[in-house]
């Protein structure tokens, strides 16, 4: 049995699972917050139920890791180092480099380097963790698992934009999307519950959490995605704007003269899509909550929400030429019925009827249409982690 661990690294956190392969059962889990700032905080979960947490004082990713292997040692979770034989590193934006999942040696780490301007926030984290852990575990293969590469399969007329050809051929400014391991693990399982082969399916995956982006899968690939250059894009967000009008923009920035465009962008990131509309809250159990209350702007932003993922439905739906199956995924696909249930009402033209009880359930993949739909709808639950872990022991086998 072999013990892989799977990695997210942000600026000041490290989140981790770790995985007995290829049984993919998790044997323990954790993360390590506020690394380089006050009060590091190491938590992990592990064994039946038991947790542990405590403060370490840690400045960087390297004594992160250090500390966090030495408590998996000290608690029993591994008996040395050597048992863990590949380590999984998520990766935000792996640019036109990356097509799929790679070992990280020092060239891919040179090229990682060169994405770093497509996800200034991300990527730099991203290469911290892999070579902290590159240096406290030389002998376990270090593999990159980007969440671009799935959507490297998108046909140029949708992924190029319609701007200078230039900016595309002398900047690589295109579409790259994003979610793609998450897109990439429900297609699968949607293929599992079809019981037909991924490769013959149409299919649309909704991942909608406080980040939400909305996938076309057909023949198994990544065939158009509603995300963008960078994540901003697409359909409105928890306080993402989604889609707008780059004029728009230019015209309040005059307006509220700013010069920084920067700045508007991070309007756009932080203080749009549904907070933006509601003027209050970003989390959609509250703009349900205050909607169902009467507050009209809480149901506007639903209603805006909802409505662009529809849009993208629609769209996909077309572009594909039909659709076998949609997904629901992430943080609200998985656990709001209230969306899912207005969501799968509205797309009732295509043939898809509710199934109410199984959209009740809580916590486990069923189909929320009724066996008679043309279109058939599943609830997934998303796990970005095991797609990771399954990548890397593939990898390093
Ligand atoms: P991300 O990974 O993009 O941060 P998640 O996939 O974790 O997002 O989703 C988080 C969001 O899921 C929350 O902001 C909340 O809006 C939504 N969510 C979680 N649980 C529920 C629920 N029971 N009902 C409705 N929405 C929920």
């Amino acid at each position: 049995m072999k013990k892989i661990l799977s990695v997210n690294a942000g600026s000041s956190s490290l989140k981790f699972k770790i995985f007995a392969m290829p049984a993919e059962t998790v044997i323990a889990s954790g993360k390590f917050e506020r690394i380089g700032i006050e009060h590091p905080l190491v938590e992990i979960k592990y064994g039946d139920g038991q947790k542990f947490s405590e403060e370490a004082k840690v400045k960087n990713h390297s004594e992160a890791v250090q500390i966090l292997l030495d408590k998996l040692l000290d608690l029993k979770i591994i008996a040395s180092y050597d048992e863990i034989s590949g380590v999984g590193h998520r990766v935000v934006a792996g640019g036109e480099f990356f097509k799929e999942s790679v070992v990280v040696d020092t060239n891919n780490e040179r090229l990682i380097e060169k994405t770093f301007e497509l996800a200034p926030l991300h990527n730099p984290a991203n290469l911290m963790g892999i070579r902290a852990f590159k240096k406290a575990l030389p002998h376990a293969v270090a593999v990159a698992v980007f969440d671009t590469a799935f959507h490297q399969t998108m046909p140029e007329e949708n992924y190029l934009y319609a701007v200078p050809y230039k900016w595309y051929e002398n900047y690589s400014v295109r579409r790259y999307g994003a979610h793609g391991t998450s897109h990439r693990y429900v297609a699968s399982v949607a293929a599992d519950m079809l019981g037909r082969p991924l490769k013959d399916l149409k299919l649309i995956s909704c991942h909608l959490g406080a980040g939400a982006s909305i996938c076309a899968i057909k023949d198994g690939k990544s065939f158009n995605t509603s995300m963008g250059f960078t994540p901003l894009a697409g359909v409105t967000m928890a306080t993402r704007s989604g889609d707008v009008d780059f004029s728009a923009v230019a015209y309040m920035m005059r307006k509220l003269k700013v010069k920084n465009v920067s700045q508007m962008v991070e309007t756009l990131n932080h203080e749009s899509g549904m907070l933006g509309i509601s003027g209050k809250y970003s989390d959609s159990r509250d703009i349900l909550e205050a909607a169902e209350a009467g507050d009209h702007r809480a149901y506007l932003a639903n209603e805006i929400f909802e409505r662009s993922v529809i849009d993208y439905i629609g769209q996909y739906t077309f572009e594909m030429g039909g659709v076998d199956g949609i997904i629901f995924t992430a943080g609200i696909g998985e656990n709001s019925q209230e969306t899912r249930e207005s969501i799968v009402k509205k797309l009732a033209f295509l043939g898809i009827n509710l199934d109410k009880v199984n959209n009740q359930t809580r916590g486990k993949n069923t189909f929320i249409s009724t066996p008679d739909s043309k279109v058939k709808v599943m609830r997934i639950m998303t796990d970005e982690e095991l797609l990771i872990a399954r990548d890397t022991f593939n990898l390093a086998k």
